[in-house]
């Protein structure tokens, strides 16, 4: 859990707890396990316990509603890092009733679920076909096999703000079934770490093409550890892709969120 958070498009982070199981190529990095080991956490896979948290962390959401509350304004909170709200393990169930608890107790944040799991959201969520307000749904979309999986089930459930997180994005997205009349948010970045994978600048411009033609709001968050070579700072190690773009490895900061000249704040509300 963290105050004022460092991700671009959101202005805290929530963890109700920590601790998940990989399950597509976007996990294969994950930053969060990375995370969770290098503080002694054991907390992913199938059999590792997860990391459950006090009173304290379970009400700092309370203290961001009252500043939300008088400074008249809403805040985002991302939701959640270092887990998946949606893994479907029994011992998290307690947690999640708390989580939707928390979620009805702060009218002046909107709570922002990513999953990579959305064909479990409607079997672990109280709210049928009347959701709060205050929750935006989103789902991972790294390549269009996994699109074409979640996508579909995303969709069908009725959250006021519905977005796509293509991050880390490996590989050109057509989201032209739902990009018209069912997304409202598309966010999407590369790689960053050690063995980060590049990702194709086209992929990015088609993505956002789409988003422009359909007037989908886009946020472009980072280019991660490979940036165009016109875009980077500094020059060190370079890849040449089968689309002909160049890229350079840099530190993530020098390969900053600059696509074709400026960057994509795109947010569904202003
Ligand atoms: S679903 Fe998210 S938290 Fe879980 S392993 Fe994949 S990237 Fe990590």
């Amino acid at each position: 859990m963290a105050k004022n958070s460092k991700i671009e498009w959101t202005h805290h982070t929530f963890n109700p707890w920590w601790g998940c199981v990989k399950l597509s190529p976007a996990c294969k990095h994950c930053y969060a396990e990375t995370w969770a080991r290098r503080v002694g956490q054991q907390v992913w896979g199938i059999r590792a316990p997860r990391r459950f948290f006090s009173d304290d962390h379970w009400n700092a959401p309370k203290i961001w509603e009252k500043e939300a509350q008088t400074e008249g304004l809403r805040r985002r909170v991302f939701c959640a890092s270092m887990a998946d709200v949606f893994e479907d393990r029994r011992e998290l169930d307690v947690w999640r009733e708390r989580l939707w608890a928390l979620i009805a107790q702060t009218p002046h944040l909107d709570w922002l679920l990513l999953t990579k799991r959305p064909e479990k959201i409607a079997g672990l969520t109280p709210w049928g076909k009347s959701w709060p307000e205050n929750v935006w749904l989103g789902t991972t979309a790294e390549t269009q096999k996994w699109a074409n999986d979640r996508i579909p089930a995303l969709v069908k459930n009725p959250a006021k703000v519905l977005f796509l997180s293509c991050e880390p994005l490996l590989g050109p997205l057509d989201l032209n079934p739902w990009i018209e009349t069912k997304i409202n948010w598309v966010i999407a970045g590369g790689e960053s770490g050690g063995k980060s994978r590049p990702t194709d600048p086209q992929w990015v411009r088609q993505l956002r093409d789409q988003c422009v033609n359909h007037k989908v709001p886009f946020h472009f968050k980072q280019w991660g550890n490979w940036a165009p070579i016109n875009e980077a700072a500094e020059r060190k190690r370079i890849k040449m892709l089968a689309s002909g773009e160049t890229l350079v490895r840099v530190n993530k900061k020098d390969a900053g969120r600059s696509l074709d000249g400026r960057t994509w704040d795109g947010s569904p509300i202003a």
